[in-house]
């Protein structure tokens, strides 16, 4: 069988094998197993409450999984000795609620942790803000503060927030759900702009249109395991399972 992934001799970008997690006695991860090459994008769809956010959050390790393991380029970040911080830099992770300090400019919101985590010096650090807040199309917003700013623009702060830190993996947990519908598309297309420039990312999303176009595999989660994945052509397009239908039914 051809692989469908594209395959460049490297470890995943992220691979969890047998991942489990409960809070009490509500087991939420029931065994996720995946993988997400360098480069790729995947997409992870499914109704409220079958535990995406939780799969996020135990790959940058704000949930501590119960059971399974999480490989970042290789690295075990389950393990004993694993530098939680030092595995957050490898991971930008961009969510619903965009967070920004209200009484910091776009600029420094941008800086703040570069300077603070990553100890850059206070012009790197603002040319490298600059330079991603470009990025995210805010070259006019600089000096903006956050209530001076759209939902949208507010949400690309917090994008050109995470990539200012280098992270080699990009995750969105459903990062335009937020926002009002006009401007949910500047989103997505520095998203795709991302995606485009070879970001490795991992959406969750209900956006299925950008899933559709934007996504190299789509990952189908229910009731907390992988009920079905593949190219987006055959999960969104063609659904094998009864569940996928039901679910894409209510959503497209
Ligand atoms: P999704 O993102 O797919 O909507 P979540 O991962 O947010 O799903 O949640 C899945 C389930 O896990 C829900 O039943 C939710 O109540 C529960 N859950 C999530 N986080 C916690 C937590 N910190 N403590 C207890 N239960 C949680
Ligand atoms: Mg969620």
């Amino acid at each position: 069988m051809t692989s469908l992934v594209k395959d460049t001799g490297n470890p995943a970008a992220i691979e969890i094998g047998g991942l489990h997690k409960s809070f009490g006695a509500n087991e939420v991860l029931r065994g996720i197993d995946f993988r997400v090459e360098a480069g790729e994008v995947v997409c992870v769809i499914g109704p409220s409450g079958s535990g995406k956010s939780t799969l996020l959050r135990c790959v940058n390790l704000l949930e501590e999984p119960s059971a399974g393991t999480v490989r970042v380029a290789g690295a075990d970040v389950t393990g004993p000795e694993v530098d939680i911080d030092a595995v957050r830099r490898r991971i930008g992770m961009v969510f619903q609620s965009f967070n920004l300090f209200p009484h910091l400019t776009a600029l420094g919101n941008v800086m703040i942790a570069q300077r603070k985590v990553l100890k850059r010096g206070r012009a790197e650090a603002e040319r490298i803000a600059r330079v991603n807040l470009e990025r995210v199309g805010l070259a006019d917003k600089f000096g903006a503060y956050p209530a001076q700013l759209s939902g949208g623009q507010q949400q690309r702060v917090a994008i050109a927030r995470a990539l200012a830190m280098g992270p080699e993996v990009m995750l969105f947990d459903e990062p335009t759900s937020a926002l009002d519908p006009e401007l949910v598309g500047d989103v997505l297309g520095v998203m795709r702009g991302l995606a485009e420039a070879g970001m490795t990312m991992l959406v969750v999303t209900h956006e299925m249109s950008f899933a559709r176009e934007v996504a190299d595999r789509v990952v189908f989660m229910d009731g907390g395991v992988v009920v079905e994945e593949g190219p987006p052509a055959q999960v969104i397009g063609a659904p094998a399972h009864e569940r996928t239908r039901t679910f894409l039914s209510r959503v497209l």
